[in-house]
């Protein structure tokens, strides 16, 4: 339908971001950013290598939750936001020493908070840029039939808060559909990050986007950016999400995370999509981190992971300036040829 046909087009537009299109090889070359520069051109290396390559951090920013000591479950929201007035601030160090520029997607909860957004605006002034969010209960929000209003409203928070547009968006529970899109395109999104290759919500009755493409494509005028997974680890007992290879500090080791840059690399990813939720960092209010040595831990793997993607030259960068680089140079008109 509408979405495979999109999606065998961008598997086309995607070759040739990755190398095998001439023409389109010329034009990333020539899109002037910082990082292009300072990327090492030694005749020894693939032309591959020579390319832009994008990273970008996606950060969930929810309210704290209260979750079990023991089991993979989420508890309910504490009321506290821990995870944004400390956690967010501390991160900044972190970002400056690698001039990473985070995108922080928002909840609803988040966006009402007067503290928060207080805190988001810092970050924006840092570089940080700032999108939307929504979770509805525990529902997919694509299942809803209501979706449409809860974008409306959400994005409505959002402008009233920050006297400005989203332009990025990530599905809570990574619910998302072609009906979302549509009203993301109205609503003036640029950036959708529900995507997430190789894994199937249905089960638990949401998307299933095992046959989705790893790279960003268009779908209209939005651009969507996948989170970076790649396909299943071996000898992993369990079934479900965490059987894929994410490139998420939660539930990888620092080593499994720069084997995921690696194959990402050697597989020709010109982006690299990195998530987790800022509330992983803060003990208990997720599944992931249940102490301080914990945190600890989870920030030695984030770092570590950062220093490595950076040192196989990916670039930060934000998702709405990706999407202005990709509409500006010639991603699109590749999309048209492709598509007709
Ligand atoms: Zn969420």
């Amino acid at each position: 339908m509408h979405q495979h046909a999109t999606y065998d087009m961008l598997g086309d537009m995607s070759s040739a971001i990755s190398g095998s299109g001439e023409p389109l090889r010329t034009d990333y070359r020539q899109i002037e950013h910082a990082g292009v520069q300072s990327l090492p051109a030694q005749r020894t290396q693939s032309e591959s290598e020579k390319l832009p390559k994008w990273f970008i951090i996606t950060i969930d920013t929810e309210g704290d939750r209260a979750c079990p000591f023991f089991g993979n479950r989420w508890g309910p929201l504490t009321g506290r936001y821990c995870s944004v007035l400390h956690v967010i601030p501390e991160l900044r160090a972190l970002w400056n020493r690698f001039s990473i520029k985070p995108v922080y997607l928002a909840s609803v909860e988040v966006l009402s908070s007067a503290a928060c957004v207080e805190i988001l605006k810092e970050e924006q002034q840092a570089g940080a840029e700032v999108g939307t969010h929504l979770h509805i209960g525990d529902a997919f929000p694509c299942n809803v039939r209501e979706e449409r209003e809860y974008l409306e409203r959400i994005t409505g928070v959002y402008e009233q808060a920050f006297r400005s547009s989203p332009h990025s968006y990530r599905a809570g529970r990574y619910g998302m559909n072609d009906g979302t899109l549509a009203t993301l395109g109205r609503l003036g999104y640029r950036v959708d990050t529900s995507v997430t290759p190789n894994v199937d919500w249905s089960p638990q009755g949401g998307p299933d986007y095992t046959t989705y493409p790893a790279k960003p494509y268009w779908v209209g005028d939005i651009l969507e950016v996948p989170v970076t997974i790649l396909g299943p680890r071996r000898w992993w007992p369990f079934k479900g999400w965490t059987r894929h290879r994410w490139l998420r500090p939660s539930v990888a080791t620092a080593s499994q995370l720069e084997a995921i840059v690696d194959n990402a690399c050697d597989a020709g990813l010109p982006v690299l999509n990195m998530t987790f939720h800022a509330m992983e960092l803060v003990p208990g209010a997720s599944p992931y981190v249940r102490t301080f040595i914990g945190t600890h831990f989870y920030l030695l793997r984030l770092e570590t992971v950062i220093a490595h993607i950076m040192a196989r030259g990916f670039e930060p960068i934000t998702l709405s300036r990706l999407h202005s680089l990709w509409a500006q140079h010639g991603v699109r008109t590749k999309r048209a040829t492709v598509g007709g």
